[in-house]
């Protein structure tokens, strides 16, 4: 069959194809065609680089040789098969190389193939955990979750979940959850200083943990850095507090790693900078290299036991998704694995990582620039109208969209969180290239803030 001209391609994703958070009434095709590296081509030749690795998945740049053949490999034996009571081969190694490099102890995988899922299942596991553990604590069927959360889009992460402009209109639906202010510094409610954050957000937690514990199942968390509420980074120590009080008062800790997972941070995982383990650990984006839907909950051998048992006293997880362990996903997720190991991925972050801060320091100083923020390869830098107050531009003036506007004419793809520019480009970027986001991003900021 011919494609369909541009025109029709335009008109038929219009009228056809429903974006996830996009106004269709508004939407303006943008159809990618291409990649290589970490530049995108769209139907008319034109070039982008990815600046946010196509919604902060990718990881080794796009059609890296070795994760194109490994798929195409696994496609020559077998594209999907079931993981309820059978398995696959490229499966089986993903869930023992996942053992050997998260934190110690995580040594069990559950696959789905989504962010949301991983988080679904882990507050799952926790929830039959208390009910089924030696000591049975069925009454611990309550979560807490930090403030302006982002944990996915289906229900039970929506519950978790705090961003009120996603997630407000859905109340109704959601199970009640105990919450947390999210510990930042910029924007603190309680105008707490950076020295003081920490303690502060603990001593928070610590109130709510004393009082509550009884009935919480579980605390939920992405560590260090929240992504979607703003790039919200959390003061030092905050993830090894929360560890800390979880353990005291006999919670467990979820750590969603979805967004931060894969080196993100600067290390493989986020709870690697404050030596956490978490007793779940929710993977998904840039566990495939950023090439298909896969995600993956880890737990550790407490857990596990207590979903074993003979078939007749009905222990199993009851859950599963038509794809769980799905091979190509699993082939591709190995080989990733490899090519941070062969190309020594991680060992090259600090250079990268030091030119995006440099570069973030510099537009600090913009006088509609209020507050930059982030770690590694994860940065956000907020537009506000009144530097002196922090007044907030209102949302409706969609003064981040604009300055992406302007930075894909300088050809460099963005996408902004309200008033913050989102810059996450695929680890596999280059200094030059770098450089060549920021000076978009620079244009993209004078522009909007004009
Ligand atoms: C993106 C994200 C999710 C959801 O992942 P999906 O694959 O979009 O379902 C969950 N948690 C965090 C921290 C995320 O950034």
């Amino acid at each position: 069959m011919d494609r369909p001209r541009l025109d029709e391609l335009a008109r038929y994703d219009r009228e056809h194809f429903w974006h996830p958070f996009t106004q269709m009434a508004e939407y303006e095709p943008l159809i990618i065609e291409r990649a290589q590296g970490c530049t995108l081509y769209d139907v008319d030749g034109r070039s982008y680089l990815d600046g946010v690795a196509s919604l902060w998945c990718n990881v080794h740049g796009h059609r890296h040789p070795q994760l194109d053949a490994a798929l195409r490999a696994q496609l020559d034996r077998v594209a999907h098969t079931t993981a309820l009571g059978a398995s696959n081969v490229p499966a089986i190694e993903l869930a023992r190389r996942l053992a050997e490099i998260a934190p110690a102890g995580l040594t069990h995988t559950f696959f789905s193939d989504s962010g949301a899922t991983a988080v679904e299942v882990a507050l799952k596991l926790a929830f039959q955990y208390w009910r089924q553990r030696r000591d049975p604590r069925p009454e611990k069927t309550c979560y807490v979750a930090l403030g302006d959360a982002y944990h996915g889009d289906t229900l039970g992460a929506v519950s978790v979940g705090g961003v009120a402009r996603f997630h407000a209109m859905f109340e109704p639906l959601l199970f009640e959850t105990f919450r947390l202010p999210s510990p930042q510094i910029y924007r603190s409610p309680a105008g707490v200083s950076a020295d003081e954050a920490c303690a502060h957000y603990l001593a928070q937690a610590e109130e709510l943990l004393s009082r509550e514990h009884r009935r919480i199942a579980a605390l939920v968390v992405e560590p260090l850095l929240q992504c979607a509420a703003g790039m919200i980074a959390h003061p030092a120590g905050y993830l090894r507090g929360l560890r800390e009080l979880t353990r005291r008062y006999d919670v467990l800790l979820i750590a969603d790693e979805v967004a931060v997972g894969f080196g993100r941070t600067g290390r493989m995982f986020a709870c690697n900078h404050e030596q956490v383990v978490p007793d779940l650990l929710c993977l998904g984006k840039g566990i495939t290299g950023g090439y298909l839907p896969l995600a993956a909950t880890l737990a550790g051998d407490e857990i596990w036991q207590a979903f074993l048992g003979r078939y007749e006293e009905s222990r199993q997880f009851y859950h599963g998704h038509t794809y769980c362990g799905n091979p190509l996903g699993a082939a591709v997720a190995l080989a990733s694995l490899d090519v941070f190991r062969d190309e020594r991925v991680i060992e090259n972050l600090p250079a990268k990582a030091a030119r995006l801060r440099e570069h973030c320091s510099r537009l600090a100083q913009h006088p509609h620039v209020g507050d930059v923020r982030g770690l590694g390869l994860a940065w956000g830098i907020e537009l506000v109208r009144d530097k002196s107050t922090r007044q907030a531009y209102d949302w409706s003036e969609r003064r981040g969209q604009l300055a992406c506007l302007e930075a894909r004419k300088q050809g460099v793809l963005l996408r902004p969180l309200g008033n913050v520019l989102v810059v996450f480009p695929p680890l596999a970027i280059a200094l030059d290239e770098i450089d060549r986001i920021m000076a978009a991003v620079e244009r993209g900021i004078d522009a909007a803030t004009r």
